[in-house]
């Protein structure tokens, strides 16, 4: 017998999100259901909610920086048991055996490609599946990690599961480390996670921003200073000085002025995919230093449980605003001018409110 679940739903791209029932699976033998205490509002969400991107599917229940507390589990599940607190991120599945996914790199499975917390197909209960704006999810143990953080902690948790592990996974790829200069490229929900986690990780960090008015911001996350990417004296103040650079920015801009800001073999990794293509960077300014230039997208299970036992270790969590259910249009509208400081979290004890 499905459970009937309660979510928060987009019917169609221009309309509101709105009430929507729903049936999940009953755990099975390898499943673990968790109530859902909070999830954090990732840009995917909106892009997806209201058809930016091409393929949503409708209902679309966004959500994919989810915690709760586990409230059941299959007869076959060994890492989690009844009450833990778990969390749930962008993938709920994958092949399980292409090179990728034997290598811990779901994200990059090489066959059916992974499948998303939302908007992904739903083996079991057919259709696609539906995100974190709902009171509970089922999910196969392999695609469900392990929280340690303090019970108090948990809503500020929610956004490592894709801002954290996004960031997380170049920065640790790239084998950032003490005695580096590391740059962020743009201070919003994923550039102010890769703040912390780079100066966690004992880098000199830096943040290129449009924004002067951010500097003290930049500042109390972990950064030393602010460089106003517009300033042309700033820019060149510390040309060719940066070992690696995270760029967080979706909109096309000029990679070549931070291109430019690397060392001899320095890289610059993309992580966000822009609507509209980037105008093609400079060859010259790659081939003269050996520099790279990179993409990487979230981060393997193993490797997001990694960055949850980091941050624990580092007292790191995001800076949360939170809301209730009903004000997710409002939340995707202050997303959209970039006032939000610097993740929304819904407090999932609003749905029912809501409802
Ligand atoms: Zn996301
Ligand atoms: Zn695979």
């Amino acid at each position: 017998m499905p459970t009937a679940t309660q979510g928060y739903a987009a019917q169609a791209a221009d309309a509101p999100l709105a009430p929507f029932h729903f049936e999940r699976r009953d755990p099975g033998a390898k499943d673990v259901a968790i109530d859902i205490l909070y999830c954090g509002v990732c840009h995917s969400d909106l892009h997806t909610a209201r058809g930016e991107w091409d393929g949503t599917l409708y209902p679309c229940v966004p959500g994919h920086e989810i915690v709760g507390r586990v409230s059941a589990v299959g007869s076959d599940v060994t890492k989690f048991k009844v009450g833990d607190i778990a969390g749930v991120g962008c993938m709920v599945d994958s092949c399980g055996h292409c090179p990728s996914c034997n290598d811990g790199e779901e994200q990059y499975c090489e066959t059916t490609g992974f499948v998303g917390t939302y908007n992904g197909p739903d083996e079991v209960m057919g259709g696609h599946t539906f995100g974190g704006y709902s009171d509970h999810i089922v999910v196969t143990e392999d695609f469900v990690l392990h929280i340690g953080h303090d019970e108090k902690d948990l809503a500020a948790v929610a956004p490592l599961l894709c801002a954290g592990i996004t960031t997380y996974s170049p920065l640790h790829h790239w084998k950032v480390g003490p005695g580096q200069k590391v740059g962020i490229v743009g201070l919003g929900g994923l550039g102010h996670m890769g703040v912390k986690i780079a100066a966690a990780m004992g880098a000199e960090v830096y943040v290129f921003s449009t924004s002067p008015g951010k500097r003290d911001d930049a500042k109390r996350l972990g950064a030393k200073d602010l460089i106003v990417s517009k300033d042309a004296d700033q820019m060149a103040a510390h040309a060719g000085s940066f070992d690696f650079i995270l760029n967080t920015v979706a909109a096309p801009h000029d990679l070549d002025a931070l291109l430019v800001q690397l060392k001899r073999d320095g890289t610059m990794c993309l992580v966000g995919v822009p609507a509209e293509p980037h105008p093609a960077p400079s060859v010259g300014n790659l081939v003269f230093r050996r520099r790279a230039l990179a993409g990487s997208l979230i981060g393997g299970i193993k490797e997001t449980q990694e960055m949850l036992d980091f941050c624990k270790e580092h007292g790191l969590t995001s800076d949360v605003e939170m809301i209730r259910m009903e004000q997710i249009d409002e939340a995707y509208e202050r997303m959209v001018k970039g006032d939000v400081k610097y993740r929304f979290v819904i407090d999932m004890a609003t749905l029912k409110a809501a409802a």
